[in-house]
């Protein structure tokens, strides 16, 4: 069952960030061989006034409709900067932020170094995720930019890898971190015997490249232990942990 999205009648992000309605999750990303929590995700949720906590799924298409996302990723690199730097000793090593395609397109440097320098956060603790299904025009014109904040330490992986239309120029050109293994290949790779050969394939090529890989979606034991059985090292979702407020992690 798809969830609607809210009404187009309804109050933007822009309103949304105005009002401060929105919120973060942290979902823990863990090394399999010792279960230690290396990184967290930044997950957005908005707080509506009328409709309670809500996911994404139902007001990214209207943020990314009405030209917001920019606004949205923004608020949300500050943010996570600032929680993660809040954090002190008890945090974990790194914070993953979600950047879309359409801020892909701006000059996200700028704001990426401005949010690590207010937050006071060394640059190796942050990890950016950009969607492989971003389209490769987006991913091509963002290259420059990502290239220079990699070498200023900050981490880039490619998310939803195996999702879009996967193309190989880019894990050759761009010196990414790692890869996020898409959770419609961990979810059928029990059953169905060619997505466990695509995330063999994938986790492959990855370490073959020197990237990190995660698996995305893990929803139980079975599953695990048959991402650790093909090499994957790092894992996400419900069976180890959902996404959480900062106070509970
Ligand atoms: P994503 O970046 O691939 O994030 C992972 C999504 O999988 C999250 O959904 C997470 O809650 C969900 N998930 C985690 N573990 C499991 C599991 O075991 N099983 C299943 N079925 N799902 C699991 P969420 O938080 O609803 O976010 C959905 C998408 O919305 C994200 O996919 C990302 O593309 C986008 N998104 C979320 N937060 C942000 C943000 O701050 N900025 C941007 N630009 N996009 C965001
Ligand atoms: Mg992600
Ligand atoms: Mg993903
Ligand atoms: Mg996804």
């Amino acid at each position: 069952m798809t969830t609607p999205i809210l009404p187009t009648s309804d109050r933007s992000v822009v309103q949304a960030v105005a009002n401060e309605e929105l919120r973060l999750r942290y979902q823990p990303i863990v090394r399999i061989a010792d279960r230690a929590v290396v990184a967290v995700e930044a997950l957005v949720r908005w707080e509506h006034p009328e409709h309670g906590l809500i996911n994404p799924d139902r007001f990214l298409p209207a943020a990314h409709r009405d030209g917001h996302m920019p606004l949205l990723d923004r608020w949300v690199l500050y943010r996570a900067c600032r929680d993660l730097a809040s954090l002190g000793d008890a945090a974990p090593e790194h914070v993953n932020v979600n950047l879309s395609a359409p801020t892909l397109k701006t000059d996200f440097t700028e704001l990426v170094g401005t949010a690590l320098r207010r937050a006071g956060l060394s640059a190796r603790r942050l990890r950016l995720e950009i969607s492989e299904g971003a389209d490769l025009d987006t991913l091509t014109q963002a290259g420059p930019r990502l290239r220079s904040l990699i070498e200023r330490g900050v981490g880039v992986a490619l998310d939803d890898m195996g999702a879009g239309a996967t193309d190989l120029r880019y894990l050759s050109k761009v010196a990414l971190h790692g890869i996020k293994i898409d959770k419609q290949f961990v979810a059928g790779m029990l059953d169905n015997p060619r997505d466990h050969a695509i995330v063999t394939l994938l986790t492959e090529l990855a370490h073959r490249l020197g990237l990190h890989v995660t698996a995305e979606g893990v929803e139980t034991a079975k599953q695990l232990a048959a991402l650790a059985g093909v090499g994957v090292t790092y894992a996400q979702g419900f069976h180890l942990a959902g996404p959480l407020a900062l106070a509970e992690l």
